[in-house]
């Protein structure tokens, strides 16, 4: 069997070894069961649905989120020799007529998910000979995930209009409640689900606080040479002034993001991905789907709004296996940046989610922790070994911590006599003895924690609060009002002596000339 599937995969793709993954996955497909796979961008996936396809009886209908990924994929199935089409709102009426008169003689069709849930399609469809069902960028199904799509949670009905049919769902990013979501959003059978490690080695982790980012931006790109990399900036206009101002140091960009046309988005993807322009400046946009193996090094302007994006991202670098550089800048005007972005999402479930996972990145941000084993923690991965990575940040520069022992204590115990019951932004206003009616009203200017940080501007409190999260000193609720929490790991910074570091926050212009931080009068109480 195995064999002749190794056959098959040199025969129609071209390649003489499957990939980690890949033969279990597609084995599992023609097998007839129905498959979940978690693997890292990059990792072949399509390649377990398409070579089962081109080995089953039928068509097999690939539902995928982004036309963009369609119109590429079916691009080199057709240089494979494997007959596909996607039917989207741009296809020409010569491929809808194809589509519809001959789907027998199509391996693959892909459908967006508005096409595949329109009544009309479907019920034609029910006629159709059809080999499985693929929904491709599956974490779109689930309101944990990162990129909800509504369109996504129609794919309900498939199972029940076809309940004989396969269904494989592929994703890069999928917590374990994402993945539990994608199985029985999409009501699977006893699904075989694979996941892959998430750790890419080659990449070299780094994460700086923001400062001036052009400076911060220009020493990094001195470094780079000819090295081809994508920057990636919070917002449009960023975008823009950012491709600009690298235009006129004479360094060649493309730019994109959604406010461009379609065919300037196409453009600009394909000089970057020829090698005409040397770095792609662009929004969260960009990216999904794109297969360019030297990519050198990915920036971040900006923080991203969660730890799948931020993965996503970094995840574009360094395909090749050859190091590979993932540098972020971030502020903690981001944190609030990215909150009131959301602020328009009505559903409550979907907003607290959401809040939470950029909570998690500014923690992972602020992290004294190797890199590489908070990100994999995270997606519930582990490295083999405990191990510093030694090719991350936090591994590589080690003697700058500071010692946070008192801090932490003074952390913590505000924690404690705010009962547990109060969210980052009172933990913080009580330490720094901030004088709003708030505080006031709840006599929080009564306790004997009040102040007690007075001499530490807001911002460093803050980030001491997200690295003791970090740390595991701290938790915050999962409720619709998270909450900071003590935790098991609190009590020896308490009690036991058991010593904490920090990394040293960044001075800031504003942070030192904070004002609120030193207006009030010092609390000098025994605090726990
Ligand atoms: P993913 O969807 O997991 O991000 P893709 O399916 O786009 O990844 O595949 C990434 C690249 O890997 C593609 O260029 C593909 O041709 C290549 N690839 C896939 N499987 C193999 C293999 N077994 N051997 C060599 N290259 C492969
Ligand atoms: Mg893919």
């Amino acid at each position: 069997m195995s064999d002749s599937l190794l056959l098959q995969l040199k025969d129609r793709f071209g390649f003489n070894e499957f990939r980690d993954h890949q033969e279990s996955i597609v084995q599992s497909i023609l097998a007839g069961q129905d498959t979940v796979a978690v693997l890292p961008t990059g990792s072949g996936k399509s390649l377990c649905y398409q070579l089962p396809a081109t080995l089953k009886q039928g068509t097999a209908i690939v539902i995928s989120p982004l036309i963009a990924l369609m119109e590429d994929q079916v691009q080199h199935l057709t240089k494979s020799g494997i007959s596909s089409l996607c039917l989207t709102s741009h296809s020409s009426s010569a491929d809808r007529d194809f589509a519809f008169q001959r789907l027998t003689d199509l391996t693959l069709l892909y459908v967006s998910p508005e096409r595949l849930t329109d009544p009309s399609f479907l019920d034609w469809l029910k006629g159709q000979s059809i080999s499985i069902f693929v929904i491709d960028e599956a974490h779109c199904i689930s309101q944990w995930g990162h990129a909800f799509r509504p369109q996504y949670r129609e794919l309900r009905l498939l199972k029940h209009t076809f309940p004989d049919i396969p269904i494989a769902a592929f994703t890069a990013t999928a917590t374990p409640a994402v993945i539990q979501d994608i199985i029985s959003q999409l009501q699977l059978q006893q699904p075989t689900t694979i996941i892959g490690s998430f750790d890419r080695p080659n990449l070299m982790l780094s994460i700086q606080q923001r400062l001036s980012g052009k400076s911060q931006l220009r020493d990094f790109l001195d470094t780079i040479g000819s090295d081809s990399g994508i920057i990636y900036a919070g917002t449009r206009k960023k975008v823009d002034q950012t491709c600009e101002y690298l235009a006129t140091q004479g360094i060649s960009v493309g730019k994109y993001h959604a406010g461009l046309t379609q065919s300037e988005r196409a453009d600009a993807q394909k000089d970057f991905i020829h090698d005409r322009v040397q770095i792609m400046v662009a929004t969260v946009a960009f990216g999904m789907g794109i297969n360019k193996p030297d990519v050198r090094f990915v920036c971040h302007l900006d923080m991203p709004k969660n730890m799948e994006q931020y993965y996503q991202e970094i995840g574009r670098a360094g395909r090749d296996g050859l190091p590979a550089t993932c540098i972020m800048w971030y502020s903690l005007q981001d944190v609030v940046l990215q909150k009131k972005l959301i602020d328009d999402v009505s559903d409550s479930t979907i907003l607290h989610a959401q809040l939470r996972k950029i909570d998690q990145m500014a923690a992972y941000a602020q992290s004294a922790n190797c890199r590489r084993h908070e990100l994999l923690r995270y997606f519930n991965d582990e490295l083999p070994h405990s191990d510093p990575c030694n090719n991350c940040d936090n591994c590589l520069d080690k003697s700058e911590l500071i010692d946070g022992t008192e801090i932490a204590q003074k952390i913590l115990s505000c924690v404690y006599r705010l009962k547990q019951r109060f969210g980052i932004t009172t933990v913080v206003d009580v330490l720094v003895g901030a004088k709003t009616q708030a505080i006031k009203s709840r006599g929080h200017d009564q306790l004997s924690t009040y102040g007690l940080m007075s001499d530490h501007p807001k911002t460093h409190i803050k980030t001491f609060v997200y690295a003791l999260i970090n740390m595991g000193a701290l938790m915050i609720t999962d409720d619709e009002y998270p909450v900071v929490r003590l935790t098991q790991a609190s009590r020896p910074i308490l009690f036991d002596g058991q010593t904490v570091q920090f990394k040293p926050p960044v001075q800031t212009k504003k942070s030192t000339t904070s004002k609120k931080s030193t207006s009030t009068t010092t609390h000098t109480n025994n605090t726990v």
